[in-house]
């Protein structure tokens, strides 16, 4: 489809899903949705009252007895129902990720394809959910674990992975026999629903997986529901860090995923070639708003003007536009008001005292929420450059004269979601490795997201809680454990005895 047939779409209102079905929302509050590309008011969604998000939570209580019931097998296989139909409708998601967050369609068909790794992941549910059993722990006495889950479970989501978010929560804790409230991003709501259909006509049963679209009510409606057991959460650091205050403040398991500022060391050793492509790549796609997007190059050593000239050059070759259009590499931005925020930081820099060394203010497509793409030189700690989670497409480069100089900034950020180094010297790489303070490290490799076998998630204000997400972590996350200790001996030979119980 082109840009121009997409921005001619016709005015959509997006609505909650309870209890197997639409439900349109009761009261008049309405969030507005824009088409990024062309900045045209796309449409609305309801924000949910209190009631509804009630009525969501009640249906995922109704429905988790029978979910918890149903064999593993069973389970499963509606699984890879769930696998094909996701499979046969990529393009169908990735086309409203396109059409309501902006990334470009090859992008958001990435986003698609790492989410359905999760779902491959999850088809696995029979051997991720087997316990322990030790036979003979004392003499006609075995002991054997089993994970159970939790019960209503919430989801909310940000607005930059409109898809894949929800599905490193939604299909973990379906799996593990959770019933779940989703509560998405209200920027970009409709992937979401077409996966509440997916889902529907795959075979989960009514109240299994709900929808419910709102903003900050919807959100502290969920936290505060008695009826809600664990609260899993993306997005910024700041909601992260309220959300899981108050979710486990309330008793209710929480893991609150944040923010990020992730630095990219470059050592004088690197192939200058490979990391100017990796830096422009990772800072650059989906317009910078990933929270894995790399936003500080450390330049070590003689390699900073070599490093800086390189990626410079590579930025006018860039192709920004329609992300329906083919042969873009780069969107809009989500909103009009999050573009003139991330378009300040490159405003104020040469006051901070950095050196703008393009500016993607000049390059930026007049109609739409577009901000080219922008290298900020010098930036050092204290300018709001250097402190600030931009969220768009704004690197920074700051210079340092040694490797350890370049680890102290790394260790020293608040954020440790993820760290990249790019050198040829692999020991160095392997005392990185070893040394560095956040989740998810890349060598040569600069945005290094788990594969679903593995889990998500970073360190220090990137993550509140105990638990990363999906993968083993994510099972862990969505389980309780049960021990059972059995004996089945002869009633011949049972005895009173008042001492504590001990192996023999
Ligand atoms: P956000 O924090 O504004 O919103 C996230 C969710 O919280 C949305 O569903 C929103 O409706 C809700 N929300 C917003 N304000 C709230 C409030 N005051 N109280 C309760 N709920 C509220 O984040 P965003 O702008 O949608 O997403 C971008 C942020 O998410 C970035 O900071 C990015 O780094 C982060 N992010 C982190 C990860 C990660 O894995 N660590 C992944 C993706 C995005």
């Amino acid at each position: 489809m082109s840009g121009q047939a997409a921005a001619d779409r016709a005015f959509k209102r997006v609505s909650h899903w309870i209890g197997g079905a639409p439900y349109a929302g009761s009261s008049q509050a309405r969030g507005p949705l824009f088409d990024p590309a062309t900045g045209a008011h796309s449409g609305e969604v309801d924000l949910a009252t209190v009631e509804e998000v009630g009525l969501a939570v009640s249906a995922a209580k109704e429905a988790f007895p029978a979910w918890r019931e149903l064999s593993l097998s069973r389970r499963a296989e509606l699984f890879f129902r769930i696998r094909q139909l996701f499979d046969e409708h990529r393009e169908e998601l990735a086309m409203h990720l396109t059409a309501e967050h902006g990334k470009t369609l090859p992008d958001a068909l990435g986003e698609v394809a790492r989410g359905l790794e999760v779902i491959d992941f999850c088809c696995g549910l029979p051997t991720l959910l087997k316990g322990g059993f030790s036979e003979q722990v004392s003499t006609g006495v075995d002991v054997y674990s089993i994970r159970g889950p939790l019960g209503v479970v919430a989801g909310i989501t940000p607005f930059n992975f409109p898809a894949m978010v929800p599905m490193w929560m939604w299909a973990p804790a379906l799996a593990c026999g959770n019933t779940f409230v989703l509560k998405p991003s209200e920027k970009d709501p409709s992937a979401s629903m077409l996966a509440a259909h997916l889902l529907a006509q795959a075979g989960v049963p009514a109240g299994v997986f709900n929808v419910i679209n709102g903003d900050r009510i919807a959100v502290d409606a969920l936290l505060a529901h008695p009826d809600v057991t664990a609260v899993s959460f993306v997005g910024s650091t700041p909601v992260a860090k309220r959300v899981y205050e108050t979710a486990t403040a309330a008793g209710k398991r929480c893991q609150a995923l944040g923010g990020a500022k992730n630095h990219m060391i470059v050592l004088a050793d690197a192939d200058l070639a490979m990391a100017a492509d990796a830096a422009v790549s990772a800072a650059y796609g989906s317009a910078g708003e990933r929270c894995m997007a790399v936003s500080m190059v450390v330049a070590v050593g003689t390699i900073a003007d070599d490093l800086v000239s390189a990626i410079a050059e590579r930025i006018p070759k860039l192709k920004i536009g329609n992300g329906l259009d083919p042969g873009v590499d780069m969107g809009p931005l989500v909103t009009r008001e999050h573009r003139d925020r991330v378009a300040s930081y490159v405003e104020r820099a040469p006051s901070e005292g950095a050196t703008v060394v393009v500016d993607g203010r000049d390059s930026a497509p007049e109609q739409g929420f577009f901000l080219g793409a922008s290298l900020i030189d010098n930036v050092t700690p204290g300018m709001d450059t250097y402190e600030d989670e931009i969220f768009g497409p704004v690197l920074g480069v700051t210079r340092v004269q040694n490797y350890e100089e370049a680890l102290r900034l790394v260790n020293d950020n608040p954020y440790g979601n993820g760290a990249a180094i790019f050198t040829r010297d692999g020991g160095v790489a392997r005392q990185f490795q070893f040394d560095v303070q956040a989740g998810m490290v890349g060598v040569n490799v600069p945005i290094p997201v788990p594969v679903a076998y593995y889990s998500f998630g970073g360190w220090k204000q990137s993550l509140f809680g105990d638990r990363h997400i999906y993968g083993p972590e994510g099972i862990d996350f969505y389980t309780r454990s049960k021990v059972v200790t059995a004996r089945w001996p002869d009633p011949a030979g049972s005895t009173v005895d008042l001492g504590f119980p001990q192996t023999r």
